[in-house]
């Protein structure tokens, strides 16, 4: 008997579902740099249009840090890597979406 999708009800061979999960879940990427702005910032890429200005909004309201908007990445102040995780989880971005990488780049 063939394994049959519980979402599509489809056998697992031809359905989507599984690739379709994938490209809806963005990969965030998040990581300190000094090397464009000259001083320390965090940079977190791959958030969605939307919701980009608010999360860049709540995030330095949280982290009482300067930060701004630019082609869609969010350009924090400070190195804020460590907490960016829980961060971001606490405005519903799913854990296996965001990928920190802590040390200078
Ligand atoms: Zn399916």
């Amino acid at each position: 008997m063939p394994e049959i999708c519980p979402k599509c009800g489809l056998p697992k061979e031809i359905c989507a579902c599984d690739i379709l999960d994938k490209e809806e879940v963005r990969k965030i990427k998040v990581y300190a740099t000094k090397k464009r702005f000259r001083k320390l910032v965090t940079i977190i890429e791959g958030l969605d249009g939307e919701r980009l200005e608010q999360t860049a909004k709540e995030l330095k309201q949280k982290l009482a840090c300067g930060g701004t908007v630019k082609d869609g990445v969010i350009i924090l102040q400070g190195n804020h890597t460590q907490k960016m995780k829980a961060m971001l989880k606490a405005q519903n971005y799913p854990e296996e979406s965001i990928t920190v990488i802590y040390g200078l780049n």
